[in-house]
């Protein structure tokens, strides 16, 4: 294991240990942007059949099964899908998957993930994107919601390497994670998956409340 492989793992298993008190952490989180971000759920291309990446413990699985077909929500900690299945929610089914070792086993209409991207480092960034690719019909789309730089703020310590990004995260028991975390600018995103054959555009979320939320629709 090299030491990019090493640090994922760790990201892995500091969300595991998290799982417990993720759910409450996340809500509170988006409280200023809960409004926005309904809407632009409801008003998504979100309908069909879904792919969720990373979907912790389903804040936004919730939202989307209410306007889509189907969501299939894949996570890497079992921990956080066992409060997505809590939800019971009769369109949605969940599986464990390592999204950096994972293979599409078919196609869906849309793909979304949320303050998952900012966590894949770049060295497997156009991986993923291939990943991505495989796992979206010719005519899906995808749906992001990420960070832009002005939610920094929630770092304790950043470490700002522009070639591999890290957030050092404390758990409550005072255990250090390194986690990698990238606040993307939206025009700096947007210009680098161009070239991976994704374009759409980017809309800021919460800039009223001094927050740097971001969704992008991209096809
Ligand atoms: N999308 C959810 C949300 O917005 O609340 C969760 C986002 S949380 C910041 C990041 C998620 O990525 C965690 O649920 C974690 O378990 C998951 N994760 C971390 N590494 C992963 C990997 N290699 N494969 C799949 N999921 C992973």
């Amino acid at each position: 294991m090299d030491d990019l492989d090493e640090m994922l793992s760790q990201q892995q298993q500091y969300y595991r240990e998290r799982a417990r008190d993720y759910d409450a952490w996340i809500n509170n989180y988006l409280l200023p942007a809960e409004k926005k971000f309904e809407e632009l759920v409801n008003s998504s291309p979100l309908t069909g059949d879904i792919l969720e990446m990373a979907c912790g413990s389903g804040y936004w699985t919730e939202r989307i099964s209410r306007v889509a077909h189907h969501v299939t929500a894949l996570d890497g900690s079992q921990e956080m899908l066992d409060i997505v299945d809590g939800r019971q929610l009769p369109n949605v089914s969940t599986a464990q998957a390592d999204l950096f070792n994972w293979n599409p086993p078919t196609q869906w209409d849309g793909i979304f993930f949320a303050n998952w991207l900012a966590h894949v480092p770049d060295a497997r960034f156009e991986q993923f994107w291939r990943t991505v690719s495989a796992a979206l019909l010719p005519t899906g789309t995808v749906v992001i919601m990420d960070v832009a730089p002005a939610e920094k703020f929630i770092e304790e310590e950043v470490v700002d390497d522009s070639s591999l990004p890290i957030a050092r995260r404390r758990l409550k028991d005072g255990r250090r994670f390194d986690i990698v975390k990238k606040y993307w600018e939206p025009e700096e995103l947007l210009d680098r998956i161009s070239p991976l054959g994704f374009t759409g555009k980017a809309t800021p979320v919460g800039q009223e409340a001094g927050r740097g939320f971001v969704w992008y629709e991209l096809e």
